[in-house]
């Protein structure tokens, strides 16, 4: 399986923490199980992919993030998660795959946050877990999730994303950069990266796009005393199986089952479908 890598760098004499992402390849992953949304729907999907991939790049050991965006209409959300390995999922609820068509045809990312909009995070290990809550006032989500970074943990940072579709809706390209002050730095070297990262859209798509180029020296001429600390992977992974669905079945009712017909279930998130014989249905209703 191909994967897209995370490139972690230090700039501006290690007062910066840059990480750098190609991520073209998830992002196509994922948007592609979402073929009956909008536009705007994959773009706020993929705007959130893109942030907790690279927040991958930032957790450790068994530790991983949650991510639930809670529109100002309430029944609309959006989930992400990421664990320290890399892997990432990301969805739209049920309610907001249904309007997708109807009410939210013609909606901009500013009109379907509105207002209200929240962002819940969980974030840590399953023995050491904590909860976070900040509300969304930027209405763009990568804005937005900084913003719960800077609320919530304190640390300064920005997160900036291309994503490009084509005209039916597919991944052109899709790139992301997370830049988090260290501590002592001075707030004017972040705002300093927010300004060549989007008055350089360009060089970012075309930066990561290229192999075995020289990140270091091509960064440099972007930022001063660069320097490549490391390198992980990310890739899209559901994580669900076959026994996440018993539950499902349980829940039915005799009368809720076709009459000696196996069954199909689908996960939403990926779109693996699992089967179950007639047999087997009959011994786990019973
Ligand atoms: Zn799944």
């Amino acid at each position: 399986m191909m994967q897209n890598t995370i490139v972690k760098t230090l700039i501006y004499d290690k007062q910066v923490r840059l990480l750098l992402i190609d991520n073209t390849k998830l992002m196509n992953d994922i948007l592609s199980l979402n073929r009956g949304t909008n536009k705007i729907l994959k773009l706020t999907l993929g705007k959130t992919i893109s942030a907790v991939s690279l927040i991958a790049g930032t957790l450790k050991g068994n530790q991983r993030i949650s991510l639930q965006l809670t529109m100002s209409e309430p029944k609309y959300k959006i989930f992400a998660d990421a664990d320290a390995n890399g892997n990432i999922r990301g969805y739209l609820n049920e309610a907001l795959l249904k309007a997708a068509k109807k009410q939210l045809k013609d909606l901009s990312l500013n009109h379907l946050i509105g207002n209200n909009g929240t962002i819940r995070v969980i974030k840590g290990s399953e023995m050491h877990q904590f909860t976070g809550i900040t509300d969304m006032p930027y209405r763009n989500i990568v804005d937005d999730i900084s913003h719960y970074f800077n609320q919530s943990e304190q640390t300064q940072t920005f997160i900036g994303t291309n994503l490009t579709l084509t005209k039916d809706n597919f991944v052109q390209h899709s790139n992301a950069v997370y830049a988090q002050l260290l501590p002592g730095a001075s707030h004017d070297l972040l705002i300093r990266v927010r300004h060549i990262f989007l008055t350089n859209r360009n060089f970012f798509t075309n930066l990561l796009k290229q192999p075995n180029i020289k990140i270091e020296e091509k960064l440099s001429e972007l930022f001063e005393d660069v320097k490549v600390i490391g390198y992980s992977p990310v890739q899209f992974f559901c994580g669900c199986s076959k026994e996440m669905f018993y539950g499902i079945l349980h829940s039915l009712s005799e009368n809720d089952l076709p009459n000696h017909e196996d069954i199909e279930t689908v996960c939403q998130i990926c779109g693996r479908s699992y089967h179950f014989s007639y047999n087997e249905v009959q011994r786990l209703l019973n």
